[in-house]
């Protein structure tokens, strides 16, 4: 089985977000099941320069306002992943995040640079590479909702099919909406700008093109795969996912257990592991020391490692912070996202300079520190397709804080006196999103920290979680069979 899969990230290359941790571990836990996989990228500066191997497939000339554009054959750095990267420096050849420039606004030719992207895994599907050629193109998030369009396009005109087509939702709330003016550059049929089709309120949707065009659309959580058929989580689009209910299936993300492992974390001061936790009393120590915070063990450690977005919920977090703060315990946070939430914790570090550290910024190493040195990670998102950041803590033996809602929900057992009798208790999880919700799943924590026997077991439950990408790379495995 020959899958493409299309995205703009891919870790460890370039990273956002947990679509780069999907994109980057899916493929070579498909390889393991025998399917072979490649991924489709825009040819981004970090992709140019990381990717190894590069041989050309294809000179394409002129598309979508770029010159000279050319398809490379590479591979990623450990050999794991063989990819296909477009040459197009007009479009991609620019520094930093690969959607917006240096003051945060997207880029005025996003529809151009993704429609690019889109376009070319559709000629992969009709062949481009005479030695390889896809039965499966899977899309992830908005930047590849033409593919699916596109190839329904070339169907439509030679008669015959080319391939099935997959899209994951990572985030519904990205869309990828463009002015209806930006259509007639898209060279699509002129009937596919409609209600059936990537019209979307007067607007162009790369999103919506996706969803419509694709045969089979996946999300990341099942709990997520309900929600965003209901209007509340829709993003306007509930209506079409309802309708397409029965080719819509949640798939929850694992983890890659070679970037995230207490066992063999080159990060940590000291790896530790389910059979020995001495490691990561010292890396709590460690982690104290790093940040400034005063060095204690008699209180939780709580952590955040997000985008700073409303999304996450993280006023939460800055309504409930004394309460945390009061009761002895500590908040280290590493994030960067909406000023208003950056400055508001800062203040809070300004304040409590012994309780609370906040580091600014993007920084893949300093996430480890804090996930293994942590006691508690906090996720309390309005909505969460997946989440990550809770599978990382639970597998370091820091119980997950999460609001009740998507991948969260999913993932995370309460602490309530019946699942820790059952043994199934891994974390804190609080259904109303106020902060009196949170401050009770917080005062839990601090409850059970007291109790080092039943804190220490619940650690084991979680780190005892299979969030491996077996499971989920054989449910998308399954799900290709079924439409090839
Ligand atoms: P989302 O995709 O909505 O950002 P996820 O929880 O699915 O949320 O994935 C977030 C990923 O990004 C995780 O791998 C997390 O460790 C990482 N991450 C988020 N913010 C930062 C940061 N400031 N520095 C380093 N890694 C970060």
């Amino acid at each position: 089985m020959r899958v493409l899969h299309v995205c703009s990230e891919l870790f460890p290359l370039l990273k956002t977000g947990g679509l780069a941790d999907v994109t980057g571990a899916l493929p070579p836990a498909l390889a393991e099941l025998g399917c072979d996989s490649r991924v489709l990228v825009p040819g981004f500066p970090a992709f140019m320069s990381g990717l190894v191997e590069k041989k050309l497939v294809a000179e394409l000339g002129s598309k979508f306002g770029a010159a000279d554009v050319r398809l490379y054959l590479a591979k990623t750095p450990d050999n794991l992943t063989t990819l296909y990267v477009i040459d197009a420096p007009d479009l991609f050849d620019r520094p930093g995040n690969p959607y917006a420039d240096a003051n945060n606004q997207a880029y005025a030719d996003n529809y151009r640079r993704f429609a690019l992207l889109g376009w070319e895994a559709a000629t992969l599907a009709e062949g481009l590479d005479s030695t390889w050629k896809p039965e499966v193109v899977h899309g992830h998030d908005w930047h590849s909702g033409l593919a699916a369009a596109y190839i329904k396009a070339a169907e439509i005109s030679s008669g015959h099919k080319l391939a099935s087509t997959v899209l994951t939702v990572h985030n519904l709330a990205y869309q990828g909406l463009f002015p209806a003016h930006v259509f007639g550059e898209l060279e699509l049929p002129s009937y596919f700008f409609g209600m059936n089709g990537l019209e979307f309120f007067d607007q162009v949707s790369f999103l919506k093109s996706g969803l419509f065009f694709s045969d089979k659309l996946t999300t990341v959580s099942p709990s997520y795969a309900d929600e965003i058929q209901d209007v509340e989580q829709g993003c306007g689009l509930s209506g079409l996912l309802g309708a397409k209910n029965q080719d819509l299936v949640g798939i929850l993300n694992g983890v890659d257990p070679t970037v995230w492992n207490p066992e063999i974390d080159p990060i940590l001061v000291s790896k530790f592991s389910v059979r020995s936790m001495t490691g990561k009393a010292k890396c709590k120590t460690a982690l104290q020391e790093y940040t400034g915070l005063k060095v204690q063990n008699e209180f939780p450690l709580f952590t955040i490692v997000s985008r700073l977005t409303e999304q996450k919920g993280l006023h939460l977090v800055v309504d409930g912070a004394l309460e945390i703060i009061n009761r002895g315990g500590q908040i280290a946070i590493l994030g960067s996202g909406e000023p208003e939430i950056e400055s508001a914790f800062a203040a809070l570090a300004a304040k409590y300079p012994e309780s609370v550290a906040v580091q600014l910024g993007y920084d893949e190493d300093h996430a480890h520190r804090l996930v293994a040195g942590s006691d508690v990670i906090m996720v309390p998102s309005r909505f969460e397709p997946c989440g990550l950041t809770q599978l990382y803590g639970m597998i370091y033996g820091t119980l997950p804080l999460v609001h009740k809602v998507g991948g969260l929900a999913d993932t995370v057992t309460d602490c309530s006196l019946e699942n820790l009798a059952d043994e199934t208790a891994t974390g804190f999880v609080f259904d109303n999103f106020n902060v009196q919700g949170f401050n009770s799943a917080a005062r839990r924590a601090f409850a059970l920290f007291a109790r080092k026997t039943e804190w220490k077991k619940v650690q084991k439950f979680a780190m005892a979680q299979d969030l491996s990408w077996d499971a989920a790379a054989q449910k998308y495995f399954d799900l290709y069979k079924q439409i090839t």
